[in-house]
């Protein structure tokens, strides 16, 4: 990939990284205001799960804040675009559509199928101890 193409992924990067602190500065901040006790559980119950569900973005807004800032610092190292596993240069189609790759995509499929073979292999298992009943 030629560096005019990884600097224009970067300022992606680097804007997404942005706008997501923004917004889980914002999240955070919400949590805070919505500390106040209710007098009725009910009342008390729908703010707290109202803040699992806040938590639970932040969670995944923290994990995507981190992905990304790895990818910058890939960049920034000369190691973006090279898979993790095997070494090899990862396609630049790939890239383009998913700059936060870490694998090749012979490598991410063949560690999909392993997955869905453990997965297929549980779910196998569960038959098992269930049949004899
Ligand atoms: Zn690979």
């Amino acid at each position: 990939m030629n560096k005019d193409k990884m600097a224009y992924i970067r300022s992606l990067m680097v804007r997404k990284m942005e706008d997501l602190q923004k917004s889980a500065d914002y999240t955070i901040l919400k949590l805070k205001i919505n500390n106040d006790k209710y007098a009725d559980p009910f009342d008390q119950a729908a703010v707290e799960s109202g803040k699992d569900i806040e938590l639970n973005c932040l969670d995944k807004e923290w994990h995507l804040l981190l992905d990304i800032k790895e990818t910058i610092m890939r960049i920034d190292h000369g190691l973006f675009g090279i898979c993790d596993h095997c070494g090899r240069p990862i396609s630049q189609k790939r890239l383009i559509a998913a700059p936060m790759s870490k694998l090749c995509i012979m490598c991410q499929e063949e560690i999909e199928s392993r997955h869905n073979k453990q997965k297929h292999r549980r779910q196998y298992a569960g038959r098992i101890s269930y049949s004899h009943a």
